[in-house]
């Protein structure tokens, strides 16, 4: 809290900051060029060579690395994992800008709880979880510091997300009233993260059967700041809006957690999260770098072709780093590729394969992460946080950020200096969202998000230095209405010699059902 108070008693007048200097910047992190490479695949050479392993995964997210443990804990280690990137982790990756660590990516992962025993061994593995006198206690530097979040609402910063500061008693009304309804609607059904572990029950597919906005109106939910702060957290979590994803997906988010409660009514505490400068990258980073030192990973290799054959599975992947093709041929093959690009480079896809395929619809995201070289300026209320985010007084809906995450926030050093403030962009809910993204230039982005970010500090500009910014064309699976009831009756499409794992199949995309998913195809593997 000591350095939050020194950090909030930096609100001093600008001396010597130039608010005309060049900010450099540009696209970074995702090579647009290999991903858009199968699109076209006919110029290709012939193989070059054949390599022989007894498991293949394609793709090294966090749901491929997870195939790559629980092949390990099974005690197999003849196996390779192919990866489109130059590094694994895919949009669970980290990186650095003006030598601060950063996330380009996923950001934080909550603590998990009993309905996850694969990801609790995992935080145990790499020392997040131990056993104290009989009882698990997690690692408290990891946790996410105090204070966690809070929002820029009507001129000052509050603590929490939940818009309060002057609201009036409609609104908490209408809190109060939400927050029963999740109530009652935890108790119908059981809500768990990983969701691929449970059979959906018949409430909850009700509840796939419309928007959550529909839902909402139907139950005569209307306050603005509250549907506001709904609309927020569906793009944070499934990067499009309530107009758009499922109310069963805008009831899973709280019923599967910490539930709705109204600050001030005696609301249970909320378990932690875990954060790193680096984002999830810390934990994707140690699950690779186990792999690279076994000779298992190999990166910058494009899957291009995969037939489950007769008496093994044949995979070609394109070396981008010599330019030549590599022919695999395995027993087993674990795709660990989003839908999209399995339903593209499987032989023979199946028809669940192309029916998930056809259903999806993907959010496009777009990820800055803004170097600054002192601390801003800030306006009064809460101290800065982690997650910092900004009300929109009278913007459109769908260029709404969903704010900035400060990189140095668990930090220990106590005088605040120069910073990465990883500011996100779910363009799930703009029509023609990724065409925007890809045409449009990096200094596009980088003036929305000075003008979504100087109202809280209107000296941001003269204290950046650089802006990276990520793009991400198809970030996340959307669960849209219907996607619980494919989830359900599809599960994962295992077929012959193939096992599925990508948060794809889960509906949308968290740590936890990508982990879930890659181990399970890593058990059913085997
Ligand atoms: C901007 C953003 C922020 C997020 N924030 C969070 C968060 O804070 N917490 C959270 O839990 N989740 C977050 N998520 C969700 C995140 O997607 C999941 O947590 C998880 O990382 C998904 O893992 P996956 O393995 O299912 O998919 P992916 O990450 O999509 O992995 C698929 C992999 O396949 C590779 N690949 C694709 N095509 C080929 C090919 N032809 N050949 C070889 N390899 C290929 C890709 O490069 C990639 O590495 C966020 C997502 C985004 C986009």
């Amino acid at each position: 809290m000591q350095r939050r108070h020194i950090l909030a008693a930096s609100a001093l007048p600008l001396i010597g900051c130039d608010p005309g200097h060049e900010i450099e910047g540009g696209f970074h992190g995702i090579n647009l060029e290999r991903g858009h490479f199968l699109r076209d695949t006919r110029t290709l050479p012939a193989p070059s060579r054949t390599r022989r392993t007894r498991v293949l995964i394609a793709g090294g997210g966090v749901a491929g690395l997870a195939a790559a443990r629980a092949l390990r804990l099974r005690g197999m280690h003849d196996f390779a994992l192919l990866e489109l990137e130059d590094s694994a982790g895919g949009n669970a990756r980290g990186t650095q800008v003006g030598g601060i660590a950063c996330p380009m990516g996923a950001h934080y992962l909550p603590v998990p709880g009993d309905d996850a025993p694969q990801l609790q061994d995992l935080l145990e593995e790499f020392g997040l979880r131990q056993r104290v006198s009989g009882r698990w206690v997690w690692e408290e530097r990891h946790l996410c510091h105090s204070p966690q979040e809070r929002l820029f609402f009507r001129g000052e910063w509050q603590e929490g997300l939940l818009p309060l500061h002057g609201v009036g008693p409609q609104t908490l009304a209408a809190y109060r009233k939400f927050s029963a309804l999740v109530e009652r609607l935890s108790k119908a059904a059981r809500w768990v993260i990983p969701v691929t572990s449970v059979r959906a029950s018949a409430p909850q597919l009700e509840l796939d059967g419309i928007t959550f906005s529909s839902w909402l109106s139907q139950q005569g939910v209307s306050d603005p700041q509250l549907l506001w702060y709904l609309d927020y957290c569906c793009r944070d979590d499934f990067g499009a809006g309530l107009n758009i994803v499922s109310a069963w997906a805008g009831i899973h988010y709280f019923a599967s957690r910490h539930g709705f409660h109204v600050p001030g009514d005696g609301a249970p505490d909320r378990d932690g999260v875990f954060t790193w400068p680096e984002g999830n990258a810390w934990l994707t980073q140690r699950l690779a770098a186990r792999l690279a030192a076994e000779g298992q990973l190999h990166t910058g290799q494009i899957v291009l072709h995969i037939a489950d054959g007769k008496h093994g599975v044949e995979v070609d992947a394109f070396n981008a780093v010599s330019q030549t093709v590599d022919h695999w041929q395995a027993e087993r093959c674990i795709v660990a590729l989003p839908v999209m690009v399995a339903a593209r480079v499987l032989q023979n896809p199946g028809e669940r394969v192309l029916e998930r395929a056809a259903q999806i619809r993907y959010a496009p995201w777009l990820v800055a992460n803004v170097h600054i070289a002192r601390p801003l300026h800030d306006r009064p209320g809460a101290a800065p946080s982690w997650d910092n985010v900004i009300y929109p007084e009278g913007k459109a809906p769908a260029m709404q950020s969903l704010g900035y995450v400060d990189a140095t926030h668990q930090s220990l050093q106590r005088v605040p200096g120069a910073s990465v403030l990883t500011w996100y962009l779910a363009l799930g809910d703009l029509p023609e969202g990724r065409r925007q993204l890809f045409e449009q230039p990096w200094t596009h982005w980088r003036d929305a998000l000075l003008a979504d970010m100087a109202v809280p500090h209107p000296d941001l500009r003269s204290k950046l230095t650089r802006i990276a910014i990520t793009r991400y064309g198809h970030a996340m699976a959307i669960p849209a209405p219907g996607t619980l009831r494919q989830i359900n009756r599809a599960g994962r499409p295992d077929e012959g010699r193939l096992r599925f794992a990508h948060s794809d199949w889960a509906g949308y995309s968290v740590f936890e059902e990508a982990f879930a998913l890659g181990h399970a195809a890593g058990n059913a593997a085997l």
